[in-house]
């Protein structure tokens, strides 16, 4: 059972507002509306949130540039709700520094799981005890040592490979974009190659995933990044 936290819903429409702010009330979550950009804002101040639940869509400011504001003023999780199904939307929240976002219509179920991920990292970063070791669908990747095994046998990855890897592990169950990938394992100058990316993931999932045609463990963000899935379970374990 996860620790409550504080939820601020920024939401314009008042249904959707009311089952967001009804299903955070339901998990134990305590949770404060805005419906606007300008109320957000002043929330965010006095109500300092460890979660932010953000509808891109406001009257009064667009809500990417609120996530930048959002970023300088506040440590919290941040979670983009939006009905824009729109790829390239998505890769600018994330990059403009969303921690994660979920489409509208949402499933309820999912919220919350990635808010308890959400919740549970924003602990063991505040605690300074970041996890080392990350464990999912049999494969065990420790960041301290640089050793990946599957089952009982270590796995050799090339560089790049452990890279990616490495860094999706730091931020599990996160969607990270591919800029984000390619800036953190290739540097600045190579956030353009996707195809950088394509190869290692391709390979990552062929020494690590039990069907690599249906990864479940780097799960793919249609044209927006990866996600390392901590809910990948494996028929070999
Ligand atoms: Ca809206």
């Amino acid at each position: 059972m996860p620790l409550p936290a504080k939820i601020l819903i920024v939401e314009d429409d008042a249904h959707i507002r009311r089952l967001l702010h009804a299903t955070m009330a339901r998990a134990g979550h305590v949770a404060v509306d805005a419906a606007d950009a300008r109320q957000a804002l002043a929330l965010l101040d006095i109500e300092k949130p460890d979660v932010v639940l953000l509808d891109l869509g406001l009257p009064d400011r667009d809500g990417l540039e609120l996530i930048q504001h959002f970023r300088k003023r506040s440590a919290a999780t941040l979670i983009v709700v939006s009905a824009r199904d729109e790829s390239a939307e998505k890769v600018a929240a994330l990059d403009l520094g969303a921690d994660d976002y979920v489409t509208k219509p949402f499933d309820t179920e999912e919220l919350l799981a990635r808010i308890r991920t959400a919740l549970r990292h924003q602990r063991h970063v505040e605690a300074g005890d970041v996890p080392d070791v990350i464990e999912a669908g049999g494969v065990r990747i420790d960041l301290d040592r640089r050793r990946v095994a599957r089952g009982d046998a270590d796995v050799h990855l090339t560089p790049k490979e452990y890279g990616v890897l490495a860094e999706l592990a730091r931020r599990p169950d996160r969607v990270l974009s591919h800029a984000h990938l390619l800036k953190a394992v290739w540097g600045n100058a190579h956030v353009e190659r996707v195809e950088y990316l394509r190869i290692a993931v391709r390979g990552l999932r062929q020494k690590l995933e039990d069907d690599p045609s249906r990864p479940q463990l780097i799960v793919n963000e249609l044209a927006v990044g990866y996600r390392l899935s901590l809910r990948a379970s494996s028929e070999r374990r």
